[in-house]
């Protein structure tokens, strides 16, 4: 467990992007914090030890990521973990046998298959509701509920869920509000403000940002909570090495920069998407016919780069994820390098049929995870990609 030291400077995100949870290491001053390559550390006499014993419970490098990423989310406490799915496995496993939860139906696949496919045989009961009306959260408490699990926006089509709505829900009846904030990261939007008390990240994506590691963390200011994820990194051990912690910690130093210009790229690329003829539909928030795009300027600030759209058959997705040069057809998202992918048989094959079309991800669904490069280039590559019969 790492707690977050009590600091008042009131920094911007961007700054603490660069500084927090890191210090000069106390033997040469090397300003970047080392990869402590280790399993175990020697203790200086019997009954003694550094506050390091094992490297599953407490890694050094592994400790300024999870403090930087707690001070970015405005949380107390941090954990990493091996993977996103590694990190919302230890929130589901706070809960017991018998124990309910109210899940958004269009959360991330893999989220979708632990909860009905391993979870659900432990005992656990999950109900799956469109999370856009907060009203049924509500409707769907049971006396065995102990959770919400929101993501927003979701994946792939981009709904808003208005956290503070659900937030309010949760904590009139003392309920773990969870939200996935992998899509938004906290530059865009902070969910322990707006009335989450948990959050979880898939760090592989925009927080590392460069595509070379796979990684998960929890944040979360309830001390209880804290102590048990700790208790739960050590237990079941779903801990990253110190290198990939290293990875992510580098590559949370940009964040600010490569949101801001995802943002500006997503913006330009949804608008011009929408005016184009072979497009049927854009989903992405920052559109002002997205129909919560006031919700979405209420509670983000900025939109990213996740844009989905429909173009109307599975014939016409094929040939536009196959010809695209600049956007390589690959699962995944959040990179500096622009990605495409077709959701219904990749991403979120995992997820039933009957579910997935009644969230509108039809088979002409494309989504793409717009990168940092040059927009005009992006559009070039869109446009000739769009013009293929
Ligand atoms: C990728 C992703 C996950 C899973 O994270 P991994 O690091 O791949 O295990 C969870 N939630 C969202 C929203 C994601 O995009």
């Amino acid at each position: 467990m790492t707690r977050v030291p009590d600091d008042d400077q009131q920094y911007d995100l961007a700054t603490w992007a660069v500084h927090a949870g890191q210090e000069p290491e106390p033997i040469t001053g090397a300003i970047m914090p080392p990869i402590f390559q280790t399993s175990t550390y020697v203790q200086p006499r019997f009954g003694e030890h550094t506050g390091f014993e094992y490297a599953r419970t407490r890694n050094p490098t592994r400790d300024a990521l999870e403090r930087n990423i707690a001070v970015l989310e405005g949380a107390t406490h941090g954990f990493a973990f091996a993977s996103g799915m590694a990190a919302t496995e230890a929130v589901l496993k706070l809960l017991s046998a018998g124990d309910h939860v109210v899940s958004g139906e269009n959360v991330y696949g893999g989220t979708h298959r632990l909860m009905v496919q391993v979870l659900e045989r432990f005992g656990m009961q999950f109900t799956f509701v469109d999370a856009r009306d907060p009203a049924h959260f509500e409707a769907a408490i049971t006396p065995a509920t102990k959770m919400f699990f929101v993501e927003t926006p979701t994946n792939p089509m981009m709904r808003i869920a208005d956290l503070g709505a659900i937030g309010s829900i949760a904590a009139a009846r003392d309920l773990y509000f969870v939200v996935d904030n992998t899509f938004a990261s906290p530059i865009f939007q902070r969910p322990l403000a707006l009335g989450a008390n948990i959050v979880v990240h898939s760090t592989t994506k925009f927080l590392n940002g460069h595509s070379d590691m796979v990684g998960g963390a929890v944040v979360t200011s309830l001390d209880d909570v804290a102590d048990r994820l700790a208790f739960m990194q050590n237990a079941a051990g779903a801990v990253p090495g110190p290198f990939d912690c290293w990875l992510a910690l580098r590559g949370i130093k940009t964040l600010a920069l490569r949101m801001r210009q995802h943002d500006a790229n997503g913006r330009r690329i949804a608008l011009w998407l929408a005016e184009h003829p072979r497009v049927k539909q854009v989903y992405y928030p920052g559109l002002p016919d997205h129909p919560q795009h006031e919700l979405a300027c209420v509670q983000m600030e900025g939109f990213g780069g996740m844009i989905s759209f429909d173009l109307g058959s599975i014939d016409g997705a094929r040939r536009m994820v196959e010809a695209t040069r600049l956007f390589s057809l690959a699962e995944s998202l959040g990179g500096v390098e622009s990605l495409i992918g077709h959701p219904a048989t990749m991403t979120h094959a995992s997820v039933p049929k009957e579910l997935r079309e009644s969230m509108g991800l039809s088979l002409g669904l494309v989504r793409i995870s717009v990168g940092i490069e040059n927009c005009d280039d992006l559009l070039a590559d869109l446009e000739q990609a769009l013009a293929q019969e």
